[in-house]
């Protein structure tokens, strides 16, 4: 598991959907990245707002761009 392997999974891993051996991999990933510690907190945060803001689920063109925003700022600055 590598950031932007995180970042693609980063949905399913808030909404629990992830099998144990994906979560393994991130939570081991999360333990030694601050950066992906940072994005995850970041994203939860921004859709609990959402969620307590609209009664619908998060719409997937709204996951897209907020998929590719955070694989944008990743790419400047790869690591892991
Ligand atoms: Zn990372």
């Amino acid at each position: 598991m590598n950031c932007q392997g995180l970042i693609r999974e980063i949905s399913a891993y808030l909404d629990g959907e992830l099998t144990p051996e994906l979560l393994g991999d991130i939570e081991r990933h999360l333990e030694r990245c601050k950066d992906c510690r940072l994005i995850v907190d970041t994203t939860r945060k921004t859709i609990e707002i959402y969620y307590n803001t609209q009664p619908l689920a998060l719409p997937n063109d709204v996951r897209e761009r907020l998929h590719q925003a955070l694989i944008k700022r990743l790419g400047r600055r790869p690591n892991a």
